[in-house]
């Protein structure tokens, strides 16, 4: 509940007093007496008034000093005073009264309305003061709240600076680690980028997050390529479904080394690659298959060549010793008939004496093809040039194998143009030649059959031609009957060493020279070469 404002009365009556009480009664105020100036000092000590009415005669201490007093006091300093007298009545009285520090001086007697009117002023005044005084007290309370929530931003914002500081060390350190990485992920992308191996990761999906630039240039795709490309896009057909099997499995943790698979090239082409795949794992998942593959297409073929070879080798082998047998046979049964005595006829002892000169003729051949190949692998082959006419090689070479043909009953047509030059070359190489076209006209020929051997000038090479009308070579078998050991499966039954053309082309080329093939299976064959009429 508010307090009541407090009026202190003083006078040492206490009839004036009552009668001070009596008038102010219809005021809601509480009044305090004081019987003397002293009394009155004490009671200002306690309590706050709104107004003091105060007597002036008073013994001991007048109304006069009790205000003077009031006046240096700092609570009393502005306590409004006003002097109520019956004996004090003169102007001077009233102008000391004010002088010592009183609002109004009223003599009596009192006119209750005119007190009570000018009390109701101080009153108010001192509602008003109270009033202020709340304020005051409210707004510094506010002020002390402000500032004490300024102190606390004050805090705060120093906090804050404090963790705006580690924060920058801590992203001058981010960005320091940032650039460590870029730097070391640099490093590593260049490695892989330079590597020689194909190197590729592969999503979940089966689509291409990494490779290399070898796996580029190697598949010949752009980097431009791979955001539409799979992995299975770059499967062999026959291989897709082993490879999505090793895919998935990868994708669940295993591992497999040195694996062979075959990539179709964007070409088209195929390209065998050997490796080994694993798992990427992120989190604890896998999240990507990568692989790190070497092209072994080149060391497929050169296996396969070398199968080849090699399966050739024994073939050859086994050809050979089928050529030495048969003339070895017959030299040891007509030597051995011979040394029997048992032959006494001259005519026969010439016929096997001749027929044992023909077998020695053909190992003795045999034997030269077989030191060519050796010389020729060795690079040991040697060619002695000299200048004749090839006409007679040609000639002699038919004379050669003259009885060869005539046992089957073929015949040897020469078309030699008369104005053939005389060139410089190894006349025995040549003859070689010549003979083993020659010999091979009448082995793949049929009974009866013919041959033609035609030489003339064209442009500035000398042609040579040698054809038959035999059984022919097939497309697919022309461009490997140089190679060495090449045999033509249909002409198994045939005595031969896959040898004799392989030589004839070294032969050939050694003089500058070329030959080639022209034939029709089971129509004949036609084989030509070339020499410059001009030697270097
Ligand atoms: P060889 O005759 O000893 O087998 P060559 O190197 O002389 O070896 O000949 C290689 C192969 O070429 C022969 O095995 C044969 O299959 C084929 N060939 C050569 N000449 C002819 C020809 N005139 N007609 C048909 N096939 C031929």
């Amino acid at each position: 509940m508010k307090e009541k404002p407090k009026v202190l009365i003083v006078d040492d009556k206490i009839e004036n007093l009552v009668t001070l009480e009596r008038i102010f009664s219809d005021m809601d105020v509480e009044f305090v007496r004081a019987l003397s100036g002293n009394e009155a000092l004490m009671h200002t000590l306690e309590h706050d008034f709104a107004i003091a009415l105060l007597d002036v005669q008073m013994p001991e201490m007048d109304g006069f000093e009790t205000v003077e007093l009031m006046r240096q006091d700092k609570l009393t300093k502005h306590l409004p005073v006003i002097f109520v007298s019956a004996i004090y009545t003169e102007d001077y009285h009233k102008i000391r009264g004010i002088a010592s520090g009183a609002v109004d001086f009223i003599t009596k007697p009192i006119i209750p309305d005119i007190l009570r009117g000018k009390v109701r002023v101080f009153l108010e005044l001192y509602e008003y003061r109270l009033s202020l005084e709340e304020e005051i007290v409210r707004r510094a309370e506010a002020e002390e709240k402000i500032q004490e929530q300024y102190d606390e931003i004050q805090i705060h914002a120093h906090e804050l600076e404090a963790s705006n500081e580690e924060l920058r060390n801590t992203q001058e350190k981010l960005i320091g680690l940032n650039r460590e990485i870029q730097e070391s992920e640099e490093r590593y992308s260049d490695l892989f980028d330079n590597a020689n191996d194909l190197i590729q990761s592969v999503d979940a999906e089966g689509k291409f997050v990494y490779v290399n630039t070898a796996w580029l240039n190697a598949l010949g795709y752009d980097k431009g390529d791979l955001e539409h490309l799979k992995f299975a896009d770059i499967m062999v057909q026959e291989e897709l479904a082993p490879c999505l099997d090793l895919f998935e499995r990868t994708m669940r943790g295993e591992q497999f080394n040195n694996v062979q698979i075959t990539f179709v090239t964007k070409h088209g082409a195929e390209m065998c690659v050997e490796g080994n795949v694993g798992a990427r794992i992120k989190n604890g998942e896998y999240v990507a298959a990568r692989g790190i593959f070497r092209d072994i297409t080149e060391r497929i073929i050169a296996e396969e060549k070398q199968r080849e070879l090699d399966a050739m080798k024994s073939e050859f082998i086994s050809n050979v010793s089928h050529e030495l047998r048969p003339p070895l046979h017959s030299l040891k049964g007509f030597t051995k008939l011979l040394v029997s005595g048992k032959v006494d006829d001259p005519k026969t002892q010439n016929e096997f004496l001749a027929i044992v000169d023909k077998e020695s003729d053909r190992l003795g051949d045999l034997i030269d093809d077989l030191l060519d190949m050796s010389r020729l692998e060795s690079g040991r082959f040697k060619i002695n040039k000299e200048v004749i006419s090839l006409k007679n090689i040609i000639h002699d070479a038919v004379e050669r194998v003259g009885s060869l043909a005539s046992e089957k009953g073929i015949t040897i047509t020469e078309e030699m143009n008369s104005e053939l030059p005389e060139m410089e070359v190894d006349g025995k190489r040549m003859g070689q030649v010549i003979t083993n076209l020659l010999s091979n006209a009448i082995k793949y020929n049929q009974e009866n059959g013919s041959i033609t051997v035609k030489s003339e000038v064209s442009n500035s090479d000398l042609l040579v031609q040698v054809s038959d009308r035999g059984i022919g070579i097939s497309e697919d078998d022309i461009p490997q009957l140089f190679e060495r050991f090449y045999r033509v499966e249909a002409s198994d039954r045939i005595e031969g060493t896959g040898l004799g053309l392989h030589i004839t082309r070294q032969i050939i080329e050694a003089h500058s020279g070329r030959i080639w093939i022209e034939s029709k299976l089971g129509e004949g064959s036609t084989f030509s070469f070339t020499l410059p009429l001009r030697q270097n």
